[in-house]
């Protein structure tokens, strides 16, 4: 999608300091944190929301994506918490599907 800000990313033509990639995902700093650790995980194939029909290796690769991100920043011991906003009701403002890891804090209970 030419207008999408995380196709972009993905697609290197927004430059971006990439914390993984491999042929299906990459991930990268959110621009704005709400923890320590704030990463967004992000397939390079447009799927607006996870209702879509995500395919497998892209899924496999969103799994290696956070393992990836937990092992450099060290969280693997502590814990950390993935997000998936989906439409309007969870707040998602990005319509490329992406997954948050956060962590390097206790994240309190909240919702979840
Ligand atoms: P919300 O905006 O409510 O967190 P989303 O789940 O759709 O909803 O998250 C979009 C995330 O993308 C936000 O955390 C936002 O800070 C982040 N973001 C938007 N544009 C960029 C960008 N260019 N680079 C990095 N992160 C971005």
């Amino acid at each position: 999608m030419s207008d999408c800000i995380f196709c972009k990313i993905a697609h290197g033509e927004i430059p971006s300091d990439l914390l993984y990639e491999d042929d299906n995902v990459v991930a990268f700093e959110d621009l704005n944190p709400q923890a320590p650790v704030h990463v967004l995980v992000v397939p390079k194939a447009h799927y607006a929301t996870l209702l879509e029909d995500v395919d497998a290796p892209t899924l496999v690769s969103m799994r290696r994506a956070v393992a990836s991100v937990a092992k450099r920043f060290d969280l693997g011991e502590r814990g950390f918490r993935c997000i998936v906003n989906t439409g309007a009701d969870a707040g998602q403002t990005v319509m490329h599907l992406h997954l948050h890891v956060l962590g390097g804090t206790p994240l309190g209970e909240g919702l979840l």
